[in-house]
């Protein structure tokens, strides 16, 4: 199984490469931001909660997300592994992702980080904004909102997984198919470094 979590700030390329992977390695991808995204169109109860967060820039919380994420897991245990997008955010989503993983005897294969500076995140958010009717994608303020709540709480996850040697960088500029290269270069580097 090759379990990977797509790391980076928003804005930085995770679905766009996301797709890319899973048509490569085929593996489910699970993105927290479009599950949640499909609560809000259907007006779920999950829904109405996550905009409640999502419209701030802020996190929703762990035990909401971590509870969304297990269901999706255990309702496709027949994969050939997992790409975690967005997921996951704080350091208590990545205890609970290690141990969901554990029951089913299977680990983070590696975390890969997709590097962008904050200048070039902001300028790729608001034109994402401009055409995906994304409203937390328009305000130039809660975009840096969310940034400094990516800094804060989410790169310590990377740091986690750096821990047990698990944790990868690539740089997030150029083509999309030059990071698509570089990405699986050493994700395929990391994996058969430790066959
Ligand atoms: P981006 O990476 O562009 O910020 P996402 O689509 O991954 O966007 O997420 C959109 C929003 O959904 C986040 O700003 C956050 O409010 C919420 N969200 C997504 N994933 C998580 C998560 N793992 N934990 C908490 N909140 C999340």
């Amino acid at each position: 199984m090759l379990n990977l979590i797509l790391f980076g700030p928003p804005g930085s390329g995770k679905g766009t490469q996301a797709e890319k992977l899973v048509a490569k390695y085929r593996l489910l991808h699970i993105s927290t931001g479009d599950l949640f995204r499909y609560e809000m169109s259907h007006n779920t109860e999950l829904g109405l909660l996550a905009k409640s967060y999502i419209a701030k820039g802020e996190l929703v919380p762990d035990a909401v997300t971590i509870g969304m994420l297990r269901k999706r897991v255990e309702a496709n245990p027949d994969v050939k592994g997992y790409i975690f997008d967005g997921f996951p955010r704080t350091v208590p989503q990545a205890e609970a992702l290690d141990k969901l993983l554990v029951e089913k005897h299977q680990t983070i294969s590696a975390l890969v980080e997709l590097t962008v500076d904050e200048d070039e995140i902001v300028k790729r958010i608001l034109l994402r904004g401009k055409n995906s009717g994304r409203s937390d994608d328009n305000d130039e303020s809660i975009v840096r909102k969310r940034i400094q709540v990516y800094r804060k709480e989410t790169t310590p996850v990377a740091d986690y997984y750096g821990q047990f040697g698990k944790s990868l960088t690539v740089e997030g500029i150029g083509s999309i198919e030059g990071i698509f290269k570089k990405l699986c270069k050493t994700i395929d580097n990391h994996v058969g470094r430790k066959a």
